[in-house]
């Protein structure tokens, strides 16, 4: 399955995958409430392997019933335990589900790579580790909340209502669960159908950590246990990372409910280059904004904005660099590309790349075998890219990066902000003053300069317009989950 130029030989690697004699996955998976597994009262499913579709697990899917016994229970567990603990008491166990996430670090990122189909070097030594950072960081903040500038008495919400996407899905369950609990709250939370392996492995930690029953549960099934769950009435939080169609039908619902709400929702970030940035970085940089993850990202660098005098060097440079790329077994330690999640969303990457031809853009995929079984979609480049095409405004979600150029700094950011979302951007310049006047007018939540898909549990993530409000990471994080708390900066500029 190694990519090569046509007249290129690449050395080939021997087959390096990742033993998955590390799991111990049960048949069946029951929905985690009040500290244990029972069985749900919806249709099960089972969850597969996007690199060749075999059966993972069978998962239970929760109905009305299932959704309001976890919310009573974690009512109960907020009124009975989790608010009479102490910070400190509280910090205790995020530490305790930190280390327990790093002691059983290799068969989280085996399990998410194989229900996920991400390369497992990037679950190994990006996902994964960031899930203990998450909970390190703010297990240190449970004891502080006097101390995190929110204001003089920042007071738990109560219940959380969370539900979460499938491209990171060990990850967005740490955004979620690490701040709401630090804050005092207590969870509920539903992972995407196509991913709740890693979610159901980390139910098992939490009874590892001995964390109180009903402080945490975690319930399977599809959209529909989604939005009974959003929709109870017993919640006080909403936090939702997900699609913006979903996140406005849940804005819409939640309105004049006093829940309070969190949307983290799609992308398409501009990845500005300029004629003189470095090069050979930059190449890197719009490699891993596009194709990390295979460009499931939200924040995904998807159009490449590049200065008009250079674009044929970078694109052709582009492509040298994506004919290198590995695409196969996910669980192989030298795959650098995986599969795509679910046929749904290859269905959805194949129908947008095919608008982007017909609407005129010039479409080049890197040379690969695609494997018969499971979902694959080459890294592809289109050029000749108009701001009105589709493939330049809808989020693709995938290994496809769209090319446009530009003229002038002003130029860039015109096109740079002609966008319904404001997730991310990144610019590419040797001169500090250009990047720093450039990020001051693009409307986006996170600007990275001369680097690109960077995180940090201590830095807010968020975005503009249709891209959601609220922020995850950092003191803003924390300010989500918490009422009384005010921002010394603004959150929701
Ligand atoms: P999605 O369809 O909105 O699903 C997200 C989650 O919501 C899943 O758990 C899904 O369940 C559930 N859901 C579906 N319909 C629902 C409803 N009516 N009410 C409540 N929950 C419902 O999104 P997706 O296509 O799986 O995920 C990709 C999207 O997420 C992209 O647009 C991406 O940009 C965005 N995303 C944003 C961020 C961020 O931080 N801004 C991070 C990651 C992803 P099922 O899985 O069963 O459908
Ligand atoms: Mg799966």
């Amino acid at each position: 399955m190694t990519m090569e130029a046509s007249n290129t030989r690449w050395l080939d690697y021997a087959p390096a995958p990742e033993s998955t004699s590390i799991l111990h996955l049960k048949k069946s998976y029951g929905l985690f409430i009040d500290g244990d597994f029972v069985a749900g009262s919806g249709r099960s499913f089972t969850t597969i392997s996007p690199a060749d579709e075999h059966s993972i697990a069978e998962i239970a899917s929760a109905d009305a019933g299932d959704v309001d016994r976890a919310v009573a229970a974690a009512r109960k567990a907020y009124n009975s335990t989790w608010s009479k603990l102490g910070g400190a008491d509280r910090g205790k166990y995020l530490y305790r589900i930190a280390r327990l996430v790093q002691e059983r670090a290799r068969e989280l990122a085996v399990a998410e790579s194989l229900d996920n189909g991400k390369p497992i070097k990037e679950s190994r030594d990006v996902d994964v580790p960031l899930v203990a950072a998450w909970f390190f960081y703010y297990a240190g903040w449970a004891d502080k909340l006097e101390h995190a500038g929110l204001g003089p008495n920042p007071r738990a919400l109560g219940v959380a209502a969370q539900v979460i996407p499938w491209n990171f899905p060990l990850l967005m369950l740490a955004w979620k669960i690490a701040p709401a609990l630090a804050a005092g709250n207590t969870v509920v939370i539903k992972p995407a159908e196509t991913t709740p392996l890693s979610a159901l492995i980390f139910a098992e930690i939490l009874q590892q950590a001995d964390l109180p029953n009903g402080v945490v549960n975690i319930i399977t099934g599809a959209g529909e246990t989604g939005s009974l769950l959003v929709n109870h009435p017993d919640v006080n939080k909403v936090a939702f990372t997900g699609s913006t169609a979903v996140g406005r039908a849940i804005a819409k619902s939640t309105a004049g409910t006093g829940k309070k709400l969190t949307l983290e929702l799609g992308g398409k970030a501009a990845n500005i280059v300029f004629d003189d940035a470095p090069i050979d970085q930059a190449i890197e940089g719009i490699v891993n904004g596009i194709f990390f993850n295979q460009g499931h990202v939200c924040c995904a660098g998807s159009r490449l904005l590049v200065q008009e005098n250079i674009e044929t060097e970078v694109v052709d440079r582009l492509k040298e660099r994506l004919v290198t790329l590995r695409m196969g077994d996910p669980l192989d330690k030298n795959t650098d590309i995986g599969a795509i999640n679910s046929r749904a969303q290859l269905d959805r990457i194949r129908a947008l790349s095919d608008i982007g031809e017909e609407e005129g853009a010039t479409r080049w995929s890197a040379p690969c075998e695609i494997p018969a079984k499971g979902f694959w979609f080459a890294p592809t480049i289109f050029t000749g890219v108009e701001t009105s095409h589709r493939i330049a405004r809808e989020e693709i979600f995938g290994p496809v990066l769209s090319v446009l150029t530009f003229r002038t700094p002003a130029e860039a950011i015109a096109k740079a902000n002609n966008t319904p979302y404001g997730l991310s951007a990144g610019i590419w310049s040797d001169k500090g003053s250009k990047v720093l006047a450039v990020a001051d007018k693009l409307r986006a939540g996170v600007i990275w300069a001369n680097t690109f898909n960077k995180f940090d549990p201590s830095s807010p993530f968020g975005g503009y317009k249709e891209s959601g409000y609220g922020r995850e990471g950092g003191r803003h994080g924390l300010a989500a989950y918490l009422t009384n708390a005010v921002l010394q900066s603004g959150a929701n500029k």
